[in-house]
């Protein structure tokens, strides 16, 4: 059993000692002022270790008394380079060591053969000072450490719990007295000390393997984090302060900042923008306390770099390839921002341009319109026959460009946000029969336009006007995109407080890879079958956001070359007492079923 205590007391010595090198090694290689506090700290407690093994003398002990204390206040001293000690704080603990070297030196010279009670009364001063020392570091430690990333908190955590069973150990030895002397005891308190060696030594310089773990607790937020970079963030300067401001978290660094492509320090985290202009600058930063990554900027390269505080890891390869990795993210981020904003401005000529062009045509062809209309009436004189056909045609031609103004107007006004709903309780059947009234003229022989209405009512609450121009629009899209003719289906239903138009052709149909642009502005599907077909693209763009604007939608199905359906949803209004179903309007639709040339109207329960 001696064998295996002196084991214990040998192995732990070692441990110790080989703790106390590691971390000197360290120190001798970085030179950081905190550090060194620490390395001092340990070092003087691996002399205690390891003379503590040596054969007692009263020059050994004193050596021993003293490294221990000094250990103590070198552990203060680390937490003064982070949280600076008051200046009654700072003499206090002055005082408090030269007293406690003093009481061990007495403990161990004049008092060495003394009352035992008094030894013991002088061991706990020791250790209470001791434990004064490292304990208020520990415990500022380790709250401190709640608003640290991952990384360093666990790392704080790691040196608190560390010292904290070393106290531990400290008092049980020095207050247990004779019960504690027993062989079992001391290979106990021997182990747990000796298992704090490797706690403190990851605390100081953990390997990558355990930096990676600790991680991982933030790597579901860095997710977000990133999805909300390269998606969701609107600025070039929000994109680059939570780069930032991520990459110091993530890296467990002090401090970070992001450089564009000019130099110019752009945003910084844990730092004043001018402190980050000044480390950007200055070439001085050795790379282990400073990581410079580039960002790949359509304007050429950029930068974003993390700083290693005293505390922080000495950054390893596997950090710096982790970052290069999330600067990669950041460089798509900024780019996309970049583009968007292009786009933004692409898309506000557009409508500036739509703006202009629509207004600047609406006057001379109102003043043509009229003129037309004149000729035609036969007010500027009678025309013959080639003359009255040419009206004709103007007519027909000038009432198109007057559409084709009307779509640019309302686009414009879409776009700047100008436009209002003038909304009213409605039949939907009702607007539907309007619009194929209006599209009718274009029906031609070889096709066949059938309205299929409910019996009942179809109550809406909907802008009339403008649910009838985007009916209209699918009708006359429905039959513009069937060259060879074939049925063009209007169908209204109303199913669970949803209202719906159905139309439906046996046309040309779109391409799968078409279906994303059709309902965007000036967005056309141009194929050989298609592209003699004269169009702006904008009747669906203007459908879906007026449906939109409404709380409906626009949906389509379509299989290409065998036709397309298009459905322009609505919310049904609830049907109000007594209304009146399609009962009383059969006769009113077979009038205008007979003005209505090529529309067939059929009527479903
Ligand atoms: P326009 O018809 O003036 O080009 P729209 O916005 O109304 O503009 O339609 C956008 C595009 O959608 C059209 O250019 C056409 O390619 C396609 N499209 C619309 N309706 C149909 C349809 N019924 N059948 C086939 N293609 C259609």
């Amino acid at each position: 059993m001696t064998q295996a205590v002196v084991l214990a007391q040998d192995l732990t010595a070692a441990g110790f000692v080989a703790l106390g090198a590691a971390i000197g090694y360290r120190w001798y290689r970085d030179r950081g002022r905190a550090q060194g506090k620490l390395a001092l700290a340990l070092i003087a407690l691996a002399v205690v270790a390891a003379l503590s093994r040596l054969p007692s003398s009263p020059l050994l002990s004193l050596v021993v008394v003293i490294a221990f204390m000094l250990s103590g206040y070198f552990v203060l001293m680390f937490r003064n380079e982070f949280i600076p000690l008051s200046r009654t704080f700072h003499t206090a603990a002055t005082v408090l060591l030269a007293v406690s070297i003093v009481c061990g030196v007495l403990a161990v010279t004049v008092f060495q053969h003394a009352n035992p009670v008094l030894v013991t009364l002088l061991g706990v001063v020791l250790v209470t000072t001791w434990a004064i020392f490292t304990g208020e570091p520990i415990v500022r430690f380790w709250l401190a450490s709640n608003r640290l990333p991952a990384v360093q908190k666990t790392r704080m955590r790691f040196l608190s719990f560390g010292f904290a069973v070393l106290i531990a150990i400290l008092f049980v030895d020095v207050l247990g007295g004779s019960s504690l002397q027993s062989p079992t005891a001391v290979i106990v308190t021997q182990l747990l000390a000796l298992a704090v060696v490797p706690i403190i030594y990851v605390s100081l310089s953990p390997p990558s393997l355990l930096r990676r773990i600790w991680r991982m607790s933030e790597e579901n937020a860095l997710r977000a984090a990133m999805q909300d970079l390269l998606i969701f963030t609107p600025t070039r300067e929000v994109i680059a302060e939570r780069a930032a401001f991520w990459a110091v978290r993530l890296f467990g660094a002090t401090s970070g900042f992001v450089v564009d492509a000019k130099g110019k320090v752009i945003a910084a985290s844990g730092m004043e923008l001018e402190q980050a202009t000044i480390l950007s600058d200055s070439q001085s930063q050795s790379s282990d306390q400073i990581v410079r990554v580039p960002l790949h900027l359509a304007e050429g390269q950029g930068s974003l770099c993390v700083v290693a505080g005293d505390f922080t890891p000495v950054f390893g390869t596997e950090e710096v390839s982790q970052l290069r990795a999330y600067a990669n993210s950041v460089s798509a981020g900024l780019q996309r921002v970049g583009v968007t904003e292009r786009v933004a401005a692409v898309e506000e000529n557009k409508t500036q341009f739509l703006n202009l062009a629509s207004h600047e045509l609406r006057g001379p062809v109102t003043v043509i319109r009229g003129y037309v209309s004149m000729l035609q009436s036969g007010l500027l004189g009678q025309l013959n026959e080639r003359g009255r056909q040419a009206a004709g045609v103007m007519a027909a031609k000038v009432s198109e460009m007057n559409e084709l103004i009307e779509e640019m107007i309302e686009a414009a006004r879409l776009d700047e946000g100008g436009l209002t709903l003038r909304t009213a309780d409605t039949d939907l059947r009702e607007i539907a029969r309007s619009a194929a009234d209006a599209v009718a003229p274009l029906v031609e022989s070889r096709h066949r336009l059938v309205l299929d209405l409910p019996e009942r009512r179809v109550r809406v609450k909907v802008d009339v006007d403008r649910t009838k121009t985007i009916i209209a629009n699918l009708l006359s899209n429905a039959i513009k995109y069937s060259p060879e003719g074939g049925v063009v289906t209007c169908q209204v239903r109303s199913r669970a407080g949803v209202a719906r138009v159905s139309v439906s052709d046996e046309g040309l149909g779109i391409p799968r890879n078409g279906l994303p642009t059709l309902f965007t502005r000036f967005g056309r599907v141009i194929t050989p079958e298609t592209e003699h077909l004269k169009g702006t693209g904008l009747g669906l763009f203007l459908g879906r956001q007026l449906a939109r604007m409404q709380g409906g939608d626009i949906t389509v199905a379509s299989i290409e070359g065998q036709g397309s359906t298009f459905t322009l949803q609505l919310p049904a209004a609830p049907p109000q007492d007594g209304a009146t179903d399609g009962a009383a309007q059969p006769a009113k639709d077979r009038m205008r079923a007979g003005a209505t040339r090529g529309v067939d109207r059929r009527r479903t329960d």
